[in-house]
This record gives C-alpha cells, structure tokens and sequence, in this order.
C-alpha cells in the first residue's frame, strides 16, 4: 500500500526559519523566536530539538542537552514550544540532526551519551581515526550509518520524538549523510561490504582478497570495487532514511517529513552519500531543503530551478544563507526562490539575524518581501 502522504498539508508557500539550539535554552528565548516569527511574516519553524548526539526534549535514550542544565529538570523546551506555538499560526517542525552527534574537544559530560556509551559506534576514516571538532571537510563526530546497531538507535530515537509530541507539524532531518567520501571505512563496514561483495566474485578472487585484506591492506575489498563502495554506502543512508520514513508515517500519517540537504543532487550523491532526489521521488519524504547558502542570487536562482525541476513535481523548500548576506541580498534570493516554482524558502538563521534574540533590525527590513501581504489585502 502506498502511504500516506504528509505533502498536501504544506503551506502553500513556506516561509520559514531555522530556530537553532541555542534558542531553546529558556522559555523566554523560546517566546522570543516564537513572537518574532509571527510578528514578521514567517508561518514555519525547523527548530533543532536534537543537536549533538543529545536532547532539548524529554528523551529515554539520550542525555539532556548540556545546555540546559541551569534550567529546572522538568523545563521541557520543545514541550513548552509546542504549547506556546498553539493558535499562532506557525508549523513546527522538529529538526533533528542524524549521524552529526559531537563537537567538542573533551568528551560528553554525560556517560549516556552514545559518544562515551558507544565509541565503536563512530564512522571512521581510511586509516581508522575520527575527529572531535570541526576540521577540514569533516565537522566532528559522526556515527556509523551502515551500523544496524546505529540505526535501531536512532529509529527509536525519533520514534520517542513522533509518539511523544503529536503537535509536531514535521520531522525534519539534518546531517543525514556521511561527513564525505572519505569515511566510514570502520571494521563494521569492511566486513558488511565484503558480505555484500561476496557473491559476486569467483573463488580464486575471493582468497585472493581475503589474503590481502588480512595481510598489508585491509582495504583490499573496497578498492578492488569502488563503484560498488560508493553505491553500497548511498543504500546505507537510503535505508536509514526510507525505515525512518515507513515508522514515522506509521506514527503519525500527519507528520510532514523532510530532510535539509547539499543543494546540488548529484554532489549530494557523490560526495556526500546522500541520494535525496531518489528519497524525494519515492516519496520517503514529503519535500526537501536544499541549503542553497551562495551569496551570489544568480546561483541561488540557478540551484532553485534545476531542483524544482528535478524534483518531477515535488514541493522543494530552499534554503537561503542569511546569516551571510545582507537583508537586500536576502530579499534578492527570496524573490529568484519564488520565481522558480519552489514551494518557499527557509532561511538560516533566526539566531544569526536577530543576534540571538536581541535584535529586530534584520527581520523588520525584509518583512514586507516575506509577507507582502500580511493583511489580505489585494495586491
Ligand atoms: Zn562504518
């Protein structure tokens, strides 16, 4: 049976924000982004509720953002925001980053978290290491997605977040990719790769591989097939996204689901592992988020219209880089995402426009192009 789809209850244009964790520390921080949302235009928020491997909600399976732990135990920041958020007018949108669980030099304070719980969990490069903080093209940690163990984790964990906030507008995930190309080439994947591989190779090719990898290359697998490598860890994340799909629809058949992705597909694909135009087309997710962060409109314009284009009558969300751009330049892209056919925008960040909260200025110059028409007026 097909499942239902969540995409008929998309505004029908979205104009929404990127709410990141920092905001969701106090309950003033979160009537703050909630208030200016409404005030200035916006009828959507992807908020991040999951941010390093940890929770801004009550969770059973991973420890309590560090964050909040000025806050009374029984503050719920994504509780709060829902009911805050009720009659305003405004989607929420849980966000909640997937395999991206730490940066930071020093370990968790938590021995619950899944960094200090499960190290073997942690996807790993050519020559076996992993990071703790951003460096080059890799952010930190991230785990294993071919490992089945991750995955039934992180499953569980979202499902807690669908069962226990039937509000939620959308489950929206982030970092739902590898760092790039060059991981995870942990035990765990060696040896599920070469049992993918087995059947396809002779005997002979067989031992012959096998005495490789035991002797001086424990590669010899993967660079005997390097196309097969490549595709074989696009399944793995394809299989977490569309396992994550089957259960959340199964949850709550309400639930907008989608996924803020690299903005070219086949990079995405190549470079990052993440097949989001097969997602979109099967209708694992509703819509995508293309991060469509370049300065320059004309690229932004051009990213927009070869994805609404690609996506074969799929509602695709761009995502604008604010926090980079001046409000003019914001308002420029705002307009080449609506002429392309995109069914809105998403702009990162609430945090960085309003400096936290502070400040209105950003909001108030770009508001009239957000909601041109705030009072139904006729145009
Ligand atoms: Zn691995």
């Amino acid at each position: 049976m097909m499942p239902r789809v969540a995409r008929h209850r998309l505004p029908e244009e979205m104009r929404a924000l990127w709410v990141v964790r920092n905001s969701l520390v106090s309950p003033s921080s979160i009537e703050r982004f909630l208030e200016l949302a409404a005030r200035y235009g916006f009828n959507a928020l992807f908020v991040q509720v999951r941010g390093r491997g940890d929770a801004y909600y009550r969770s059973s399976y991973e420890p309590r953002a560090e964050a909040l732990a000025s806050q009374p135990a029984e503050f719920d920041p994504l509780d709060y925001l829902l009911r805050c958020a009720e009659g305003m007018g405004l989607q929420v949108h849980a966000w909640l980053n997937v395999f991206y669980v730490w940066s930071q030099p020093r370990l968790p304070r938590s021995s619950q978290h899944v960094v200090s719980r499960s190290p073997q969990w942690i996807a790993r490069d050519a020559q076996n290491r992993y990071q703790m903080t951003t460096a080059g093209k890799v952010e930190g940690v991230y785990l294993c997605p071919s490992n089945p163990n991750v995955r039934t984790h992180l499953l569980k964990v979202f499902a807690e977040v669908a069962q226990r906030y039937p509000q939620l507008d959308g489950l929206h995930l982030d970092y739902v990719r590898y760092p790039y190309e060059g991981y995870c080439y942990c035990a765990g994947c060696r040896a599920r790769f070469r049992q993918t591989m087995l059947e396809r190779v002779s005997e002979a090719r067989r031992a012959q591989l096998d005495r490789s990898a035991r002797g001086r290359n424990p590669l010899a697998w993967i660079e005997a097939f390097p196309a097969e490598w490549s595709d074989w860890r696009r399944e793995q994340v394809s299989a977490f996204v569309w396992a994550f799909s089957r259960q959340s629809r199964r949850i709550n058949p309400n639930l907008i689901l989608s996924a803020a992705v690299w903005p070219d597909p086949q990079a995405a694909a190549k470079h990052k592992l993440q097949d989001w135009l097969h997602w979109l087309r099967s209708d694992w997710l509703d819509t995508v988020v293309p991060m469509a962060y370049d300065k320059d409109t004309a690229v932004v314009q051009h990213q927009a219209v070869r994805v609404v284009e690609q996506a074969q009558g799929r509602p695709v969300i761009i995502g604008i880089g604010a926090w980079q751009i001046s409000p003019d330049s914001t308002i420029n892209k705002i307009r080449a995402v609506r002429r392309s056919g995109a069914r809105g925008f998403s702009l990162f960040s609430y945090d960085a426009i309003t400096q936290d909260g502070k400040s209105e200025t950003y909001l108030r110059q770009i508001a009239r192009e957000v909601a041109p028409n705030p009072f139904g007026a006729a145009e």
